[in-house]
């Protein structure tokens, strides 16, 4: 939707094809008797201060229509064998916090976030560099490459043991792992770094709930004369001399385009959409060899709870929870992968009814009913 409506605004005739009934993604909201519940998007940063996310998200929604409510203080709370710690806004605030939890690491908690701005602020000149021209990537691309991939070459978990022995500080620094589905032992450090470095200003929750994104979005992209189409399930990209010139639907409608933008993630769009690659093409070829040995994140068992009585007076926060009943660095892919409920996982909860601060307003409490005497 964002690819969308900057096409849109530059001028472009766009059409946006959507296989659900319902546009946005994961910022999809559902409804039922009354209450709704958020799917995907639980906290986003940088909301609340000039970022360079913040400025795109105002180029593609309709002025004022997106407002942010501030998280507060604290926007996640992790559990560790019973043990909470509190992720404070503000990265000083949370060094400090942790030098006073383990004083004898101070080194490697300074190390750590000194690297984790390293890792992140290269991510601009990584992901940058991919729109440059093939001559530019094979010159002055690998100086631009360089910093990020240092990181990325290595697992989240290999950098901790880098800094420090200290279990229990190894597994706070990756309680956030759960935003990427990835544990440890498994992530590019680069890509962990991006997460934490993205939350360290605290966080925000999109007033109205998640859907509020989507329908800001819609409304600037209609503006600048986007045409939506829902139920419109993608089933193959068409090429022509190696360059994509359209789809077709899986009803069978064909749609032909100067250019063709697929948001359906890398695996589906190289293997499932488009054709599998002939002998003369080894650029396609070598993109479908190598998405096909990536496995998918790890799955998640999603329990969405109705309870009685208000944010207020249930005394629910609002920011979220990483419950670990053991280290971080114990838990393997088979605990997650075992059944939810009886086994040692990570339990994630949040509560969007106390985040959103139009949710009273908009969700009126049923009139209580009579107590019997
Ligand atoms: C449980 C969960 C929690 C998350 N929490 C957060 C969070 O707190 N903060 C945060 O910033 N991010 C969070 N994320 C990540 C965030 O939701 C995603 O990064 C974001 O939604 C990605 O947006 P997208 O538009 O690229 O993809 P999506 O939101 O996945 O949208 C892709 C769209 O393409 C459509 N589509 C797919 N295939 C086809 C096809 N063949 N034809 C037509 N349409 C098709 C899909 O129906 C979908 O609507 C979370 C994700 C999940 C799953």
């Amino acid at each position: 939707m964002v690819t969308a409506t900057l096409c849109a605004r530059a001028g472009k005739k766009v059409l946006l094809l959507e296989r659900h009934s319902v546009p946005g993604g994961f910022t999809h909201t559902f409804t039922r008797k009354g209450i709704e519940w958020d799917v995907g998007v639980h906290y986003v940063g940088q909301m609340n201060q000039p970022s360079l996310l913040k400025k795109i998200l105002d180029d593609v929604t309709e002025e004022n229509t997106l407002q942010w409510d501030d998280m507060g203080e604290v926007y996640d709370r992790a559990i560790i064998c019973g043990q909470p710690y509190d992720f404070r806004k503000n990265k000083a605030q949370l060094i400090h916090d942790w030098i006073n939890l383990f004083p004898e690491e101070r080194k490697a908690i300074q190390t750590y976030f000194k690297w984790i701005a390293q890792a992140s602020g290269s991510g601009p000149y990584f992901f940058g560099e991919k729109t440059a021209p093939a001559w530019f990537s094979k010159t002055i691309g690998r100086w631009l490459r360089f910093r990020f991939e240092k990181f990325s070459q290595q697992t989240t978990l290999q950098v901790l043991k880098r800094l420090t022995r200290n279990e229990r500080l190894i597994s706070l620094m990756a309680a956030q792992c759960g935003n990427y589905g990835l544990l440890p032992e498994k992530s590019a450090f680069s890509i962990h770094a991006t997460v934490v470095q993205h939350y360290l200003n605290g966080a925000s929750y999109p007033t109205g709930g998640t859907q509020a994104i989507a329908k800001s979005i819609l409304k600037a992209f209609y503006k600048y004369g986007g045409v939506l189409r829902l139920n419109a399930d993608v089933d193959q990209i068409l090429l022509e001399k190696n360059c994509a010139v359209g789809v077709v639907l899986k009803d069978a409608t064909p749609y032909f385009a100067k250019s063709v933008v697929s948001n359906a993630g890398a695996r589906n769009t190289f293997l499932r959409l488009l054709p599998k690659a002939s002998a003369q093409q080894s650029w396609l070829k070598n993109v479908q060899e190598t998405l096909a040995t990536l496995r998918p994140s790890i799955g998640h068992f999603c329990l969405y709870v109705k309870l009685k009585g208000t944010a207020a007076e249930l005394n629910l926060p609002k920011n979220n929870l990483w419950i670990y009943p053991k280290e971080v660095t114990q838990l393997s892919e088979q605990d997650l992968g075992e059944d939810p409920i009886t086994s040692e996982s990570l339990t994630y909860i949040s509560f969007p009814s106390a985040k959103d601060s139009t949710w009273e307003q908009r969700h009126p409490r049923a009139a209580p009913k009579p107590v019997a005497s």
